[in-house]
């Protein structure tokens, strides 16, 4: 804290995930001398964004449009892209969010998200086509189609993202305060933001600062918030990513007026590999996800299905399906494949050890042999898996789009690439739930300013990213997470120092 004791900020930024950084960029670029803080030491810095696939959302209308971003990280010989026009951006978040999105901040989210990927690829942010998550191989055609708004990923996933952010900060000439907690803001009698308190390696302080920036991430990593909000269920729950994404200021903000938003009660939470660590590990960042599921059959441990599998591909259904996974007893299920299905698995599941066999009897032996603390009803798992296939109906079966091959008379049904499982070898992969980000957070406007319940600003509070509400309910589209986060640091980071200059 030392170096930076006698000086007073213009802006001040709580967080360095992308949120942050991105909004630390545009403040300094828009001439305020700013200061970043970060609670993590530096080892374990970057929040979820370092964790993160690096896929970003936007939208665009060609190929060619998507060419000045990769530039020469990627060529575009091999891929093929549909357009994504915001048309499309709009309805799939009305479609997973059951129409509660705020519209006006994802009009901006929407609108703004081509030109801020281009702006971070002007800033040295390497790009390259997604032909991981969600895209698919054209039978034939040695090309793969990229995934329907999900075509951009940073080269080097979320671990470049934030190397290159925090080079990008260091070049600026911005400080990065380690280990230093903001937990309090600090408001003049008019009601201005004065500065930020903070818990430091030299005790508490008070920051001084014009502009304060939250972007310190939701409260997934902190058990008692995640008890009094989302429900006792979710106090023991795996969480995917970073483990000081704990809330303190969003409680600060909401305790300086701010109002909250948005759905308080709901989270992003994937199904992940039943034997992942408790906090997200860099090692394995987010390979320990287990999303196939659409070309599985999934039992729980009492042996019955339980949601339908197929209802839609894994990036619009994944992000509420850790939900899903939890209500079942021991918040563990099996995901269980054929020889057909297995070449469909992405890589991530080489992180993991299925239970394998050449009978559907011998799978389900396997399978409570190695979980019998679990307590497995095997009996049941059989007969559920040999009716499966009894109900499995005749089509043909399509990976790449919604090939409506069902099951019928089942409950749930299988809407969607039901095939039996018939071929062996037969993998059964234990799966629980991780908790990725938190839905509810404190209301922002249009500017990225933290609004209070009479929806006016308050004077120098701006807020981006995870810690935010109103965007996402039930569900989330892949890489509107750091989307969202890219587009609001931006204008959070040019406005406050317009605030600050007094232009704003
Ligand atoms: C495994 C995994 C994979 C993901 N993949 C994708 C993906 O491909 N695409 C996508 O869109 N989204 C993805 N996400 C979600 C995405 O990571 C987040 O939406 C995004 O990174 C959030 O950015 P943020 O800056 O708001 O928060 P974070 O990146 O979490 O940053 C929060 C920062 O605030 C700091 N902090 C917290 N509290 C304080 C405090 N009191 N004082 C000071 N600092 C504080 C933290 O240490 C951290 O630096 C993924 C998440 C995980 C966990």
């Amino acid at each position: 804290m030392s170096q930076v004791e006698q000086e007073t900020f213009d802006v001040v930024v709580v967080g360095a995930g992308n949120a942050a950084l991105t909004a630390a960029l545009a403040a300094r670029a828009t001439g305020a001398r700013v200061a970043v803080l970060e609670k993590a030491p530096l080892k374990l810095r970057g929040g979820n964004t370092r964790f993160s696939g690096g896929v970003f959302r936007c939208a665009y209308s060609s190929l060619a449009d998507l060419m000045p971003i990769v530039r020469q990280h990627d060529s575009p010989e091999t891929v093929v892209a549909d357009p994504y026009l915001p048309a499309t951006y709009r309805k799939d978040i009305d479609r997973v969010t059951g129409g509660r999105a705020d519209p006006e901040l994802t009009s901006v989210l929407i609108n703004r998200s081509y030109d801020t990927v281009r702006w971070m690829a002007d800033l040295g942010v390497p790009w390259e086509f997604n032909r991981a998550v969600g895209a698919v191989t054209i039978p034939g055609a040695s090309k793969v189609k990229l995934p329907l708004g999900g075509a951009l990923r940073v080269k080097g996933e979320g671990v470049i993202l934030s190397t290159t952010l925090f080079r990008l900060v260091e070049e600026a000439g911005i400080p990065v305060l380690y280990e230093t907690q903001g937990q309090r803001v600090v408001t003049a009698v008019d009601g201005r933001v004065a500065g930020v308190e903070v818990r430091g390696p030299d005790g508490l302080q008070v920051l001084n600062c014009r502009a304060l920036i939250l972007g310190s991430g939701g409260f997934q990593a902190n058990p008692e918030m995640r008890t009094a909000y989302l429900g006792p269920a979710w106090s023991l729950v795996k969480v995917r990513g970073t483990r000081f994404d704990t809330g303190e200021m969003l409680r600060a903000a909401l305790d300086a007026g701010a109002q909250s938003y948005g759905e308080w009660a709901g989270c992003h939470a994937t199904p992940i590999d039943a034997d992942a660590p408790t906090y997200g590990e860099l090692r394995l960042t987010d390979k320990t996800n287990r999303l196939s599921y659409p070309f599985s059959v999934m039992v729980n441990l009492d042996g019955e299905r339980f949601v339908d599998e197929g209802e839609d591909f894994n990036l619009y259904t994944y992000a509420k399906m850790g939900r899903q996974i939890l209500q079942e007893r021991g918040a563990v299920i099996f995901q269980i494949f054929d020889r057909k299905t297995i070449p469909l698995l992405e890589t991530r599941y080489n992180t993991g050890t299925p239970v394998t066999a050449d009978t559907l009897s011998e799978l389900v032996h396997g399978v409570e042999e190695r979980y019998r603390a679990l307590g497995i009803r095997k009996t049941t798992m059989l007969k559920t898996l040999e009716d499966y296939n009894a109900a499995v109906q005749d089509g043909a079966f399509n990976p790449d789009i919604l090939d409506g091959k069902h099951t019928s008379g089942l409950r749930p049904e299988k809407t969607n690439w039901a095939t039996r499982l018939d071929e062996p070898p037969f993998h059964a992969y234990a799966v629980s739930l991780g908790i990725t980000f938190t839905f509810g957070g404190l209301r922002i406007n249009t500017n990225a300013e933290v609004v209070d319940y009479l929806e006016r600003p308050i004077p120098g509070l701006f807020a981006t990213g995870e810690i935010t509400g109103g965007f996402f309910y039930l569900n989330y589209p892949a890489g509107a997470g750091l989307m969202r986060g890219a587009v609001f640091g931006r204008i959070a980071g040019t406005q406050a120092a317009q605030f600050v200059q007094g232009r704003s």
